[in-house]
């Protein structure tokens, strides 16, 4: 037999003890959560991929880092050595530290957006939108087509549709865009990579119209191995240096080291810009915390620097987005309607195609979100018409294509055996997905309805 298997690159040291429930336990819960698996308790799951934010294993070094935290409130040294881990992995020059990523992207709208603006970008993300509006800017979706259609298997279905930007500036002028967002592995197509021929493709955009590009770069390390494994040319360059290379063709950087770099909470903005610079110092103590700290304790700032390291490595990632795959195979095999190509960070169910009974305006994922956990405890997520919320002018619902749910896999923390019983759930929820029913808010947020919002089942004769 010639099967050459990968494993995990690293052993289990220390284990959290899962607790089981009851279904009778678990109706009781998703109705005393209004249908919404963020109001769950987490000591009510059993398997949680609700998310991959802030919930990945440290690895021993991660966790010695803490014992170095200098919690000196100005230069603590650990500062110093998260901004040489950014520069050194990903060539930005300066770094602000924040609390997380939408603290570096409250900060980076306030400075670049004024009222009028358009930011175009390659699919919105709920956080980055709402701090563009709040700044007085309008978002512009430029990803290509095939990333809002569950069913194309295109590489790279984060890229920028240039010709969307040409007709973006020929309708509202270069001086109305301040800069171009680009997300490496799109959270919202399904986790899907762009490619650096695209990338390029924009910064030429970008040189030409003299627009800045910042970096959404959350999933920078996922989309720097998908480039490895597809892009012609880059299956011979390690993951570190497709990473650079993204990084090097961008202005600046908003960055959740939630995801990537395994920490339970920081992020940072940074950029090449010396008066850009100045200017987010200037904004940083007023929202987030000194220039050196921003929201993060000194020992949460040594185990990021540590976790960029862990994070470009290409034994880390090939499991980590193996684990990924190997979830969305079992699935597949089981013929359950999964978004294709298989994301970096997540495996999404497309919900039309398992509650085709539902009526999108009746919220067929967070649905199925909901019955998932009813069924076996596992936690998952509703990326659909609640995530996209409502038009900030008109009021009206945004019933976006997708209408999914998101089974997202923390860094290092669940085995192979807890990605077959969540194939086997989802299964079993299928069989019975005629008994779902659609759901009505009960209490609809005015912003990010989709992490506080309460809903009731709608019964047939409504
Ligand atoms: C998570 C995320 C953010 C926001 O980061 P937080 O740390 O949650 O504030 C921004 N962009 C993308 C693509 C993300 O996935």
């Amino acid at each position: 037999m010639d099967k050459r298997s990968w494993a995990e690159p690293y052993k289990i040291k220390m284990v959290e003890l899962l607790k089981m429930t009851t279904l009778q336990e678990r109706k009781a819960a998703i109705r005393a959560a209004g249908f919404n698996t963020f109001l769950l308790k987490s000591e009510d799951i059993y398997i949680d991929l609700l998310t991959d934010s802030g919930v990945g294993a440290m690895s021993d070094r991660q966790w010695a880092g803490l014992m170095m935290g200098d919690e000196a409130y100005a230069g603590s040294r650990n500062f110093y050595h998260m901004r040489d881990a950014v520069s050194e992995y990903y060539s930005y020059q300066y770094t602000v530290p924040t609390h997380q990523g939408r603290g570096a992207e409250n900060i980076l709208s306030q400075i670049l957006i004024s009222e009028g603006d358009y930011v175009p970008g390659n699919m919105y993300f709920t956080t980055t939108r709402l701090h563009q509006e709040i700044a007085g800017g309008q978002f512009v979706d430029v990803i290509i087509d095939e990333a809002h259609d569950p069913d194309s298997t295109h590489p790279f279905k984060g890229n920028v549709d240039i010709s969307k930007l040409d007709q973006l500036v020929a309708k509202v002028g270069a001086d109305k865009i301040p800069y171009v967002c680009i997300a490496t592995c799109v959270n919202m197509a399904g986790g899907q990579p762009i490619s650096l021929h695209n990338l390029k493709a924009v910064r030429d955009w970008c040189d030409q119209h003299q627009v800045l590009l910042v970096h959404d770069m959350t999933r920078v390390a996922e989309n720097a191995y998908f480039i490895q494994q597809r892009e012609p040319g880059y299956q011979d360059k390690t993951v570190k240096e497709i990473v650079y290379e993204i990084c090097a063709l961008t202005d600046a950087a908003t960055m959740s080291s939630k995801k990537d770099a395994m920490v339970n909470i920081g992020g940072f903005l940074a950029m090449n810009d010396e008066g850009l610079y100045e200017r987010a110092c200037e904004l940083v103590v007023v929202y987030e915390g000194l220039h050196t700290y921003g929201g993060m304790a000194g020992r949460d700032m040594e185990a990021l620097a540590i976790g960029i390291k862990e994070s470009v490595q290409d034994n880390h990632m090939r499991a980590r987005i193996g684990q990924v795959e190997y979830l969305g195979q079992q699935l597949e095999a089981a013929s359950v309607p999964v978004v294709k190509p298989f994301g970096g960070h997540a495996i999404f169910l497309n919900a039309r195609a398992i509650l085709p009974h539902i009526p999108q305006s009746q919220f067929p994922a967070q649905a199925l979100a909901a019955a998932l956990y009813v069924e076996s405890g596992i936690r998952s997520m509703e990326r659909g018409a609640v995530s996209a919320g409502r038009n900030a002018k008109t009021g009206e619902n945004f019933m976006p294509k997708l209408e999914l749910v998101r089974l997202t896999i923390p860094r290092r923390v669940y085995t192979q055996a807890h990605m077959d019983v969540t194939a086997e759930s989802v299964v079993r929820v299928m069989q019975s997905a005629d008994q779902v029913k659609g759901l009505r808010f009960t209490y609809e947020p005015k912003m990010l309805r989709f992490f506080m919002g309460r809903f009731t089942e709608v019964d047939t004769d409504d």
